[in-house]
Formats: structure tokens, sequence, C-alpha cells
């Protein structure tokens, strides 16, 4: 029997990746003025229009996903107006509605699609059933990228949402935590599926790669930062320090460790699926996109293996499946390890 010091539990149970330790180290010399005015954050700005190529894009450093799909969704709207977002989506289940508290009376408009993608054809329904003078007024759709469900949106599909939302006149916000997975999965460039497939502003998430703290707002369209930092100051998110959020930024993104992380992540997912399909009475709920794998595990084993220090979830994802999630540190011996246990337990 093992005694796993890493386990499947979450991405944002990993430490963090040595470019980003690296990074903070260099910025942590002499004095640098604050909240965003030193050289460390314009070089993280820099490298965010190099790897969206493009010029004019702004970007905001917050402490977290919550606060920064929160205030995304605040800068998009009004307190008569609703957000379209799947009805699996972190925004949804997972933020104790914090987009209804940084804009009071906001109300998030669940929709459904399967695998934890927003099915297009239900976009228009969902708007049509809303009571004129009576509902609020949808104003935003976001995506999830990679989803709840590990799955991942093509740049055609993000088009296709996109070109929906904008006949609805609908603004379109992207939640990335796992932004760095799905342009992994995807291999494709980020600015395909972003800002060239409609969307207009991005959460994109650092934690869950592996940086300590901190999440881009990426707006491609630099009106709508207009006043964002004071958002940011009021909700208490601009951090003074700024250095240290936006200086591991600069070494995630540069020579694109992001990506090389990511992949490994992913790659770690499609071993731990093929290693779980092998087993007698285990089944995928779906296949993996990105670094994710939902399972069914016959009666009894998710708990003889969590007795054996195994960590991972029962309550997120498709009823009667658990989540494992790999993360940038995972290793091969990590899965094949898990494999021989689950195989064990499963006998
Ligand atoms: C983890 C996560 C977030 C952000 O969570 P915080 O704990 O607030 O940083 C946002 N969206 C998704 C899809 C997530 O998985």
């Amino acid at each position: 029997m093992s005694t796993p010091s890493r386990h499947f539990a979450s991405d944002n149970n990993a430490g963090l990746v040595p470019e980003v330790w690296a990074a903070l180290q260099e910025a942590n010399v002499g004095h640098a003025p604050a909240y965003g005015d030193d050289p460390w954050t314009a070089q993280a700005v820099a490298e965010f229009r190099r790897v969206f190529e493009h010029d004019a894009l702004e970007v905001c450093f917050v402490f977290n996903g919550t606060a920064a799909n929160s205030l995304a969704l605040a800068a998009l709207t009004d307190s008569m107006h609703g957000v379209l977002c799947h009805e699996f989506s972190h925004v949804m289940t997972d933020e104790c509605n914090a987009p209804g508290f940084f804009r009071h009376g906001l109300m998030l408009l669940p929709v459904g699609g399967a695998f934890g993608k927003i099915d297009p054809a239900a976009l228009p329904r969902r708007v049509a059933g809303l009571r004129s003078v009576h509902a609020p007024e949808a104003k935003v759709l976001s995506l999830t990228q990679a989803t709840e469900l590990g799955t991942v949106y093509r740049p055609d599909e993000i088009a296709e949402l996109a070109a929906v939302a904008r006949s609805l006149e609908l603004r379109v916000h992207m939640d990335g935590a796992r932004f760095a997975n799905a342009v992994a999965a995807a291999g494709c460039a980020p600015a395909d599926l972003t800002w060239r497939a409609g969307v207009e502003v991005l959460s994109f998430g650092g934690t869950k790669g592996g940086m300590l703290a901190g999440e881009a707002v990426v707006f491609f369209e630099p009106a709508l930062a207009a006043n964002f930092r004071r958002r940011m100051k009021q909700s208490g998110q601009l951090a003074s320090k700024m250095r240290f959020l936006s200086a591991p930024w600069a070494g995630f993104l540069r020579d694109d460790a992001w990506l090389r992380h990511a992949r490994h992540a992913n790659a770690m997912a499609d071993r731990l699926a093929a290693g779980v399909y092998a087993v007698p009475g285990a089944a995928l709920a779906h296949a993996p996109e990105a670094n994710a794998v939902f399972a069914r595990l016959p009666a009894g084993v998710a708990e003889k293996l969590w007795t054996q220090g195994w960590r991972f979830y029962d309550d997120v994802g498709p009823a009667g499946a658990v989540r494992l999630m790999c993360a940038w540190d995972t290793t091969a011996a990590d899965v094949d390890a898990f494999v021989a246990d689950l195989a064990r337990a499963a006998e």
C-alpha cells in the first residue's frame, strides 16, 4: 500500500511551479511603487499582450478566481441584469453568489448542456423565457474553460456561442480558472479561444496552474476596464505590494511555462483515464479532455481508497461519479500507484 503525498483532490492542492517561485524571488529586491506602478507589473502586462497577440488588452491582477469572476461580471452589468451560465458552473454553484454581492441585485440564470458545455440552442429559449419587465434582463453569457466537467470548448464552439450571445445582445465572459489546461488541450493560440472567437473578458486562473495566488482579469475591449481598479480597491482586491501578484504572472507566462505545466497535467489525466478504464468494474463517466478524470467506481471502493490516504471528491460532477484531478506536479508514479490501489480495492 502506498502512502501518497500527492493525490487527486484538486489542482489547487499542489504547490508552486518553480518559475513562479523564481519570479517571486527576483521581485524581492529593493523598493518599488505600490498598486501596480512597478516594472514587474509592466513586464507581466507585456507578457499578456504577447501571449494573446493583442497590444491593446488591459489586464488587472486580483487575489482569487471568485473575485476575478465577480468583479468582471459586475463591470459588465447593472443591478437589474442577469448572467447566463451553465447549471454546473463555478459561478453558479461555488461562489456563494459573489456576483450578486459585488453587483447587488444581479441574478445568475442557469442553462443546461451536455458535458458541462452550454448548449447554444438553449440560450435564445432561456432569454425568451424571461418575462419582460418582471424578470432580470439577460446581459452576459459566462462560459467556463476548461469546464467543470473537464471538457474543453473548441474555437468554433466558442465562436458559435458568442454569435448567439451577440444576437441576444449579451456580453461574453469566460471563467478560465483552468484556461491553461484548455489551451494545452485545444492546441491552438490563446487568442483563438478568446477574443478572436468573441470573448470580451477573461478571468485567467493562475492558482490551479501552479501560482501562489492571483487571477488575471483580461479585458480584450479596453473600454470595459474603465474604473476597474476602483472596483478592485472598493472590494479589497487591489494589492498594494502588487509586484508580488504580477511578477509571478510574468514568470508563469514567459517561455510558455504555463502551457508546459498544463500539458503535463493533461497528460497525467490521460494516463489516469487509461488506467481506470482498464480496471474491471471501474468506468469513465466521459472521456477527459483537460486535467480532470470523472470515473464511476464499484460500491465501497472510494471509501477503501480514502482509508489508504487517497483524496478525491465524490460530490462534484455527475451524480455517482468521483472526480480525479491532476496537477502540474502529478507524476506518472502517482498515477500508477493510485491505479494499482484502485485495482486491488475493486477486486
Ligand atoms: C477554482 C475555480 C475558480 C476560482 O476559485 P477561487 O477559489 O475563488 O480562486 C473559478 N472557477 C472555476 C471553474 C474554478 O474551478
